[in-house]
């Protein structure tokens, strides 16, 4: 079958067993190359938001390219949602379990006002932990997670399903079984 999104699909290369064995790392690096299909996938992740939010945040490290052209796209401003220790101001954090492994994610105390609307984005989402950690974080921060954006979805580990279980509106333009 084919599917609206399976040209930027195709941009996206796998590599088996990185960062460790039996992981099929989907690598947006080659997408990013493409400039027809960068854009590509900004415009279509941007077609589905209704209103814009007053606020992108992108998770450290692939999150921010996404965000960062989002909120380009969107008219808004980005906030960045890094790994711990790396923001100069005073910060709140949250740890996270990952697909492999475990972190801990940080954002400046002062990102956002209260009610503030914010869509968060990544390149991918697998089990939803790291996008839970920073929900948690915008809504500690005293923000309004409205939606969820990510390139890829890998549907069989549920984090997209974790997401919406919270209310967050969720879309991303490619899966991967
Ligand atoms: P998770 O917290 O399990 O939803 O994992 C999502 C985060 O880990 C994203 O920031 C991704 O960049 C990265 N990630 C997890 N699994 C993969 C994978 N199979 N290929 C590429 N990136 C991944």
């Amino acid at each position: 079958m084919t599917s609206a999104n399976d040209d930027l699909k195709a941009l996206v290369r796998t590599i088996p067993d990185f960062p460790k064995p039996g992981i099929q790392f989907r690598d947006v690096t080659t997408l990013l190359l493409d400039g027809r299909g960068f854009g590509l996938a900004v415009e279509r992740l941007a077609a589905t938001v209704g209103e814009a939010p007053d606020l992108v945040a992108g998770v450290e490290a692939r999150g921010f390219i996404l965000g960062a052209a989002l909120a380009r796209e969107l008219g808004c401003g980005l906030l960045l949602i890094r790994k711990d220790g790396k923001l100069p101001g005073a910060t709140i954090a949250e740890d996270y379990a990952l697909e492999y492994g475990t972190d801990r994610l940080a954002m400046h105390v002062d990102a956002c006002s209260a009610g503030a609307k914010v869509l968060l984005a990544d390149d991918l989402i697998a089990t939803g932990g790291t996008a839970l950690a920073a929900a948690r974080l915008i809504r500690r921060a005293g923000g309004h997670v409205v939606g969820a954006r990510f390139l890829i979805d890998l549907p069989d580990l549920g984090g997209a399903e974790a997401l919406r279980a919270e209310g967050i509106d969720v879309a991303s333009l490619i899966e991967f079984e």
